[in-house]
């Protein structure tokens, strides 16, 4: 598994469990979701009302199973976690929707990945709190409807355009959470230091939030390298030097890009004169999978604009290749 990877890693179970932030105050950066959910929440706390269905979506790692756990916590419920893939059968999700309590927080994460007919159950649940049941079979079948608590469905996603619409339509608020900045990833860097108790210098800190690609999950698990590295190589304090060296080490840039990403950057320069290449040409040249390489490693390198998507495939752009410190090509081929 690669260092900057934004996937959960069983490393980092442990550590986030900790890190995690509890209430809305604590949670950094997000301003935009922050302050509808604040809203929302203060309406439904007023009205004695659960809050309405909440989907969010955006890459791995920037937050979304932590705002969860603060929403349901700033309601005062309780929260029931589950994954889209984890409810195998439509009679799994019923015995979930009848256990929860009235107001309740029910947490499905990568919704995207629900069963069609388990999603099929969530659609009156969700719309009429109800249940609907199949008594029977053949011609003396019927449908009864059982009440549920009134609840709110939070779903998590890395992929909104792979809901359908129907499901899509049935939430009441949807939140793009969107990566972070590096001051933001800097104060989040620091504000673990002192949860792990361990001293890190501000410039230090920065260096980390520099390399996280716009990731808390990466910025934690950086600075546990680090703080490891602090702990052997000096005195415990993590000073920017200590920072450095520790981040070379580990191999990764001052961008936060890993060796995987200098192969692939490379490949498309020197292969494929720096594209458009095709996202099997290029996975297929560096042996990782096409699908790992769209889910998790381009986007941000098209989120710092060093690879671009056409219609005919990748292409590396002029910050890409000065980066690797190569020569830019001119605009009319060399
Ligand atoms: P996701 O569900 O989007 O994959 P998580 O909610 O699991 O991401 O976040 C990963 C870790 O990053 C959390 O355990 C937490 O320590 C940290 N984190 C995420 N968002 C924030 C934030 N806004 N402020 C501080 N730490 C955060």
């Amino acid at each position: 598994e690669r260092i900057i990877s934004a996937n959960l890693m069983m490393e980092d179970e442990a550590v986030e469990l900790s890190l995690r932030p509890r209430y809305l105050a604590e949670y950094i950066g997000q301003s935009q979701a922050k302050e509808n959910l604040k809203i929302y929440i203060e309406a439904a706390k007023m009205r004695k009302e659960a809050l309405d269905h909440v989907l969010l979506y955006g890459p791995p790692g920037l937050g979304k199973t932590t705002l969860s756990n603060i929403i349901a916590n700033e309601l005062g419920v309780n929260i029931r976690t589950t994954s889209g893939p984890a409810i195998e059968r439509p009679g799994d999700l019923a015995a979930i929707l009848t256990n929860l309590q009235e107001g309740d927080v029910l947490f499905i994460d990568e919704i995207h990945r629900l069963h069609r007919t388990v999603e099929e159950v969530l659609y009156p649940a969700m719309e009429d709190f109800a249940l609907d049941i199949i008594i029977g079979k053949g011609p003396s079948a019927r449908s009864v409807r059982l009440d549920l608590p009134a609840f709110t469905l939070i779903g998590a996603t890395t992929r909104a355009g792979l809901l359908s619409a129907p499901l899509r339509d049935r939430f009441g608020v949807v939140s793009r959470l969107e990566y972070y900045t590096v001051d933001e990833l800097s104060f989040i860097v620091s504000r673990a230091a002192d949860i792990l108790q361990v001293g890190i210098v501000g410039e230090a800190a920065d260096e980390i939030g520099k390399r996280s690609r716009g990731t808390p999950r990466i910025a934690n698990r950086l600075l546990k390298r680090v703080r490891d590295y602090a702990q052997v190589k000096g005195d415990g304090i993590i000073t920017s030097e200590m920072a450095r060296l520790a981040l070379k080490m580990i191999q990764v840039d001052d961008l936060g890009l890993d060796e995987i990403d200098h192969k692939m950057l490379r490949a498309i320069i020197t292969h494929f004169r720096g594209g458009p290449v095709g996202l099997d040409t290029i996975a297929a040249t560096i042996g990782e999978e096409s699908q790992t390489i769209e889910d998790v490693y381009e986007p941000y390198l098209l989120q710092i604009g060093f690879l671009q998507r056409t219609p005919r495939g990748r292409t590396a752009t002029a910050s890409a290749y000065r980066h690797l410190g190569l020569a830019v090509p001119s605009a009319d081929g060399k």
